[in-house]
């Protein structure tokens, strides 16, 4: 879970950890599939674009192909993905927040089907949140409907601030209980920091309230921050009490104060349809210094970040240098007999089986047939091709 900064830049730092590899970026328009894909294109990514707006015959080629080459990402809205049973993609991205944490573990149900690491990514801002509690409240839907809507989101967005262990609290919201931390997810690597923002929420809150509670996040961040623009003067909310109260925290964590206060309820989006935000009861106990508030950190930005990510989706034991070089050639070999044969490359061996062909470098059937993954039928169909590869792996090394 990473807050939203610059999302594509975020994604390509992301997608640097995967290169080559098999996924899929959930965008919730189509136009931001669009979007999305030529930006991944332009980075030689190979990048192909899935929704409903497009034609039929061009959608199907997209799935097929993302079924049988390698290391095809596609780009898609939610349209994507039912009855899809690719086992070997790496990693699932979200642009934006999924409608329901329902929706969102059954969207990233999809990595990682063939038991090897994979990764799940979420980028996700204020923005997103008025966003969602706008489309709701805009909707046709009844009260009732309305309200299980927004019960559905605040679940959601409870999961992703959360400070927990993510996969103990997602199988908690199923019923199911996890004993212990995943070891796994971004806060059980880097476990998240709170402090006491009792103060800066106070800060926060009547700076809503003294300009008027008709103003979205980024404004009143200017204002905490003593911005001096046109806006602010026309306003003129540099004369308020508030102006430059907020200058020692950076636009970025005040950002992420914003959005917990509205996560937590003490704010609430107006459903003027820009995005105000406006005090709700919860604010009162806050702003006469009643209660304490400890807020999460917003966690490093960016580069920071990419690190621990690429810490995660190591496999168990990474391969060495020879052998990587061997399971590179053994995917080029899969991918050859896929093309030949007009078949998914799952089909032929999981990434698994060819990382263990690549550490025992098997020289015979009998040896290969030792090996997980591969059955008497594959063994029959593609034994021979690969054994061939190990041992010319073997002759070039020598
Ligand atoms: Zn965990």
């Amino acid at each position: 879970m990473v807050q939203k900064a610059s999302a594509k830049q975020q994604l390509l730092d992301f997608l640097e950890g995967h290169e080559g590899e098999a996924g899929i970026v959930y965008c919730l328009s189509r136009r931001k599939v669009d979007d999305t894909t030529a930006t991944l294109q332009a980075q030689g990514i190979k990048a192909l674009a899935y929704h409903a707006g497009m034609d039929g015959e061009t959608r199907a080629r997209h799935q097929r192909r993302f079924l049988r080459e390698d290391g095809v990402v596609i780009v898609a809205t939610i349209a994507f993905g039912m009855g899809i049973d690719k086992p070997d993609v790496r990693f699932v991205a979200h642009m934006d927040l999924p409608k329901s944490l329902e929706g969102y573990y059954q969207e990233t149900g999809r990595a990682g089907r063939d038991g090897e690491p994979a990764e799940a990514w979420l980028c996700y801002g204020l923005q997103d949140v008025v966003l969602l509690k706008q489309m709701i409240d805009g909707g046709d839907a009844g009260e009732e409907r309305k309200r299980v809507e927004h019960r559905k989101l605040d679940t959601l967005l409870g999961y992703c601030e959360s400070t927990r262990c993510r996969r103990q609290v997602l199988l908690s919201c199923f019923g199911e209980t996890y004993p212990e931390p995943c070891g796994n997810c971004d806060t059980c690597l880097e476990p998240p920091e709170t402090w006491d923002a009792t103060v800066e929420a106070q800060k926060a809150l009547s700076c809503a309230y003294r300009t008027g509670q008709r103003f979205g996040a980024s404004h009143l961040v200017d204002v905490l921050r003593g911005g001096n623009t046109e806006r602010i003067r026309e306003l003129r909310h540099d004369k308020l009490s508030t102006w430059g109260i907020g200058e020692d925290i950076d636009a970025r964590q005040w950002r992420g104060i914003f959005r917990q206060l509205v996560v937590g309820g003490l704010l609430e989006v107006d459903a003027d349809g820009y995005g105000s935000l406006r005090l709700t009861q919860a604010a009162g106990p806050v702003l006469r210094g009643e209660v304490r508030l400890e807020l999460r950190r917003e966690p490093k930005p960016l580069r920071d970040r990419k690190r621990a990510s690429a810490r995660a989706t190591q496999s168990a034991s990474p391969l060495c240098p020879e052998d990587d070089a061997l399971f590179q050639r053994l995917r080029a070999l899969r991918a050859e007999l896929a093309r030949d044969q007009n078949v998914p490359a799952y089909v032929i061996f999981h990434d698994a089986t060819l990382r263990q062909i690549a550490e025992v470098r098997p020289r015979n059937e009998t040896e290969l047939a030792g090996i997980g993954g591969v059955g008497a039928t594959k063994l029959e169909r593609y034994g021979e091709f690969f054994i061939d590869a190990v041992r010319e792996a073997d002759f070039d090394a020598a």
